[in-house]
């Protein structure tokens, strides 16, 4: 291999351009992206962006400028590729320019779901997916300012925190009957449901938008499926993402809920490859799934360049992702199956506790709440489908570690 595209320059691509240099590959590197910055870091984007957008972190870009230059990255930013031409035998750039590519790596993740209402797209309506969009947003999360949140997953969720935090009078809509819920079940997404209205969120759950009022050209009050007119100055829409596979399509690579790839990250074509958002995977506990989380799109970037390099891969990792709203650290590995036992460790009331979600005794997910340093042991009790006894991890006594130790 002499050379390689890669389509996507966030975290994922990002990820595979390092690992490809530090892999020691001397060829031809391009990086893709069509937003105009360098590859940076989502997770800020819901919290430090918003609370003072004018001076983001230092570590908000994963390298700085000389980085790219210094490993002699062919950086094409502002720049949307159009098609994985693979009889020109590379990607073709909206200009028309070929970039010719031995190996493609489509790290093109997805779009913020648009609601499929009329206004959805009012200057006032937001969703978070760029530093431009939480820019944006930022201008109207002005202390005072009414905001209706519409779906509370992880977006919804921190930006709640977020506004909380700038002063905003903040309701949130969202058609499940707790936050999260998808992703905590229902007694935790129940628990932080009561951690938000406890902060001052106005909650408005198992309930759906039906539609948005306006005022001079922006949506001053969204509508319930129970009649509710809630006032607002803006809303802010987290109701998940659309993989962006339409490359892939059109390249007639295979395309489920996301681009299909092997363990190695290869697709259906042998000379590209998809990892982060926009690839669907085996599933560590069966089935075939995207992982829409910040680690897996940096693990599997990398074990996709690792593939590229013909080296051996075997990627397929249990979940894990946190989120940090208000006071709380939350942090999930693994999976809930369904009919879990459910081991607690710690009490909920003081909101620094530990969930084990077992199935026939092994270890199939662990939630933390502000216990962060247990999911350290806790992933590891995850991938390594450890068995334990409910009552020695109910036990605080009893060290994870040593429950990780007994198993191995
Ligand atoms: P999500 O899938 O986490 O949540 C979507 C929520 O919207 C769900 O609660 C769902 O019930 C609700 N919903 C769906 N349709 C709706 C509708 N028509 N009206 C109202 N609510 C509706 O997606 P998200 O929160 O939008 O996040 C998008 C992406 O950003 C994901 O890939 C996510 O993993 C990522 N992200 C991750 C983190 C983190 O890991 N901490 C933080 C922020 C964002």
């Amino acid at each position: 291999m002499r050379s390689v595209a890669i389509v996507g320059a966030n975290l994922a691509g990002g990820r595979a351009v390092e690992a490809l240099r530090q892999a020691g590959f001397d060829g031809r590197i391009t990086l893709i992206g069509e937003e105009p910055w360098r590859p940076y870091e989502r997770p800020p984007l819901s919290k430090e962006v918003l609370w003072d957008p004018a001076n983001v972190p230092d570590n908000f870009f994963l390298q700085n400028e000389a980085w790219y230059d210094d490993n002699r990255i062919d950086m094409r930013l502002g720049t949307r590729a159009e098609a994985v031409d693979l009889a020109a035998g590379g990607v073709r750039l909206s200009g028309g320019e070929l970039v010719a590519a031995d190996k493609v790596l489509l790290a093109t993740g997805g779009h913020a779901r648009k609601l499929n209402l009329a206004g959805a797209d009012c200057a006032n309506v937001h969703y978070l997916r760029t530093r431009d969009d939480a820019a944006r947003m930022a201008l109207d999360l002005l202390e005072g300012a009414r905001i209706v949140i519409v779906g509370m997953g992880v977006i919804g969720a921190e930006v709640a925190a977020s506004a909380i935090k700038l002063g905003c009078d903040v309701t949130a809509v969202e058609p499940l009957a707790a936050p999260m819920e998808r992703a905590l079940g229902q007694r935790f997404g129940h628990w932080l449901g009561e951690e938000h209205r406890k902060r001052g969120v106005k909650t408005h759950f198992s309930r759906g938008v039906t539609g948005f009022k306006f005022a001079e050209g922006r949506v001053s009050a969204v509508e319930l499926d129970d009649g509710a007119l809630i006032p607002c100055d803006a809303v802010v829409v987290g109701v998940g993402i659309v993989p962006a596979t339409s490359l892939a399509l059109d390249a007639g690579l295979a395309v489920n809920n996301g681009i299909i790839v092997d363990r190695r990250c290869q697709t259906s074509n042998p000379v590209v490859f998809a990892a982060g958002d926009v690839a669907e995977q085996d599933g560590f506990f069966g089935g075939r799934f995207r992982q829409e989380t910040y680690q897996n799109a940096a693990d599997q970037a990398q074990a996709a360049a690792m593939a590229m390099l013909e080296r051996e891969v075997d990627y397929c990792r249990p979940m894990w992702y946190w989120s940090d709203q208000f006071d709380l650290n939350i942090q999930f590995s693994g999976q809930i199956p369904v009919q879990a036992e459910v081991v607690l460790r710690g009490d909920m009331e003081s909101n620094a506790f530990v969930a084990f979600f077992l199935s026939g005794g092994t270890i199939n997910g662990m939630l933390t709440v502000n216990r962060a340093p247990d999911m350290g042991i806790g992933k590891r009790l995850v991938e390594r489908r450890v068995k334990a006894s409910a009552a020695q991890l109910a036990d605080a006594d009893v060290s994870l570690r040593d429950v990780l130790k007994q198993a191995s």
